[in-house]
């Protein structure tokens, strides 16, 4: 049995076939979609989201010129920035949700993944990680950040003048990794070659 994540509605598993997907009839939710060769996808874009929100922390993110007046800041000079007051608990959530959770998620994806697809017996505790994985998702906001930015970016662009920094580019290509790797996960199909290789 499968029971859809939007409505909860239950199905008897039926297959498709690679390429194809299950929908739920009631709401059109896919339910399974397998495709062949993700696998190694999910691994490759998984690794490229790894580097590239560790090494976006560090590089800047954006330069600010206004009246003669220049600044240039990374995240991780905004995290740290704050020493005091509601601001830190603030710098801190904020910094967990588009750093920190989307690193762990990535590992934890990997780390269940990866003896999977190389055909491995699973690693230990394969369906916790998974099932971590898949339940701090909702709280990994690196798209919704740079969505933000953007349009922050929008409104300030006539008050001072904006460049910006490697940072910036890294998040928006991290937004496009993120939303093809999404595309491939299966749920389902992890879920089952976790079980069927467990025996
Ligand atoms: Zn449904």
């Amino acid at each position: 049995m499968i029971a859809c994540p939007s409505c909860d509605a239950l199905y008897r598993v039926q297959v498709p076939p690679k390429g194809g997907r299950a929908t739920c009839a009631r709401c059109g939710t896919v339910l399974i979609r397998p495709i062949a060769g993700a696998g190694m996808r999910i691994i490759a874009l998984t690794l490229s989201i790894t580097i590239l929100v560790t090494a976006a922390v560090f590089f800047p993110f954006l330069e600010i010129h206004a009246s003669g007046i220049g600044n240039k800041t990374s995240l991780l000079n905004v995290a740290t920035s704050f020493r005091s007051g509601i601001l830190v608990l603030v710098s801190v959530a904020t910094v967990s949700m588009i750093v920190l959770i989307p690193l762990m998620r990535t590992l934890l994806l990997l780390y269940v993944l990866v003896p999977v697809v190389f055909d491995r017996p699973p690693a230990r505790h394969a369906r916790h990680a998974f099932r971590l994985a898949q339940e701090i998702k909702p709280w990994a906001m690196t798209e919704i950040f740079a969505i933000g930015c953007a349009v922050a970016l929008v409104k300030i662009s006539d008050l001072a003048q904006l460049g910006f920094g490697p940072a910036f580019w890294m998040f928006a290509v991290l937004v496009v990794i993120v939303v093809i790797n999404d595309s491939y996960m299966c749920t389902w199909s992890v879920w089952e070659s976790l079980e069927e290789s467990e025996g």
